[in-house]
């Protein structure tokens, strides 16, 4: 008996398995015709100023509609774009499009707007990057001060002076650089120093639970007061209520992202957003 429910397992593992690479397959298909389909689009999700409430800026979202699934949600399809080698494609087109939609945000006589684009480890690392990043600030006309480039932990893992080479090209360009989901990698402190850095993202997970929990909002307070020493700006991300907006401020916190604020809104409805909030100066 023993034996068979050991096959039956077996079995049963086996077609699951050979489901899951079977749906991996097909959106991997899927994904290299995405991009020609015009099947990818950027929602943008603003960033607002704690203390004033004025939107800054917006970090650009990548979204895929599929046909038949529907909207595939990016942590679905970013790891095999990496896995693949498409993400570098992806990952040009993004940069040339965010730019190109963030060029049209600015206004003479008003404040700038930023956009913050994602930026794949496999993106960062294959060489490229630098011309690429030039070549849609050239195109799309955006000045390098409104694009501010995300990086993870992980991106910096891979080999520190060619790293720090790429991010110092970067920054002499006048691009702004953030380390994205800060505290949830193998973060070392030492890359806070090494790296020419702008903005810290503190991760979703630490904000979750604020202001109850009392190891996230020693966590936070740790993190914004180093980025404060070290000279960094400090993003929130995943702000989803009062509380937490409240307790973000009185901690020194200086931008915020969340669904209390807004949601990854199509380029469109973010940019109505930000005609009324161009319209009502900031009280
Ligand atoms: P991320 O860069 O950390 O982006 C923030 C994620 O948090 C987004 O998920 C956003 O929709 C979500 N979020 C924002 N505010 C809230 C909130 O208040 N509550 C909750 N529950 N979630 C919130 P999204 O859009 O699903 O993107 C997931 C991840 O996919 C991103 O995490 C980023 O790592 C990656 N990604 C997205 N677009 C791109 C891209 O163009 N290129 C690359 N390489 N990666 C991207
Ligand atoms: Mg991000
Ligand atoms: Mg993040
Ligand atoms: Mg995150």
């Amino acid at each position: 008996h023993a034996k068979e429910t050991g096959r039956n397992r077996m079995q049963f593992y086996r077609e699951e398995m050979n489901a899951r690479a079977l749906e991996r397959l097909s959106l991997e298909q899927a994904l290299r015709r995405a991009l020609e389909a015009q099947e990818l689009t950027l929602f943008y999700q603003g960033q607002f100023d704690l203390a004033t409430g004025r939107l800054l800026g917006a970090e650009a979202l990548l979204r895929w509609q599929h046909p038949e699934l529907g909207l595939v949600p990016p942590d679905r399809f970013i790891p095999i774009a990496e896995d693949t080698g498409l993400i570098l494609s992806i990952g040009r087109w993004v940069l040339v499009e965010a730019c190109r939609r963030a060029a049209s945000w600015q206004r003479p006589g008003q404040a700038p707007v930023t956009v913050a684009v994602n930026i794949s480890a496999r993106q960062f690392h294959h060489g490229d990057l630098v011309a690429e990043v030039e070549h849609a600030l050239a195109q799309s006309g955006l000045p390098a001060a409104q694009l501010e480039l995300e990086v993870t932990e992980s991106v910096l893992m891979g080999g520190i002076q060619p790293v720090i080479d790429t991010l110092d090209q970067l920054k002499a360009m006048g691009v702004r650089l953030a380390l994205d989901d800060f505290g949830t990698g193998y973060s070392s402190l030492a890359y806070l120093k090494r790296f020419p850095l702008d903005v810290l993202k503190v991760d979703r997970s630490f904000i979750r639970a604020l202001p109850q929990d009392q190891d996230d909002a020693a966590i936070v307070a740790a993190i914004l007061g180093m980025a404060g020493h070290l000279g960094l700006a400090t993003v929130a991300e995943g702000v989803e209520d009062e509380a937490q907006r409240a307790h973000l401020l009185a901690q020194g916190c200086q931008v915020a992202q969340g669904y209390l604020f807004a949601r990854p809104l199509p380029a469109e409805e973010f940019e109505a957003r930000l005609g009324e909030a161009t319209l009502t100066p900031a009280s």
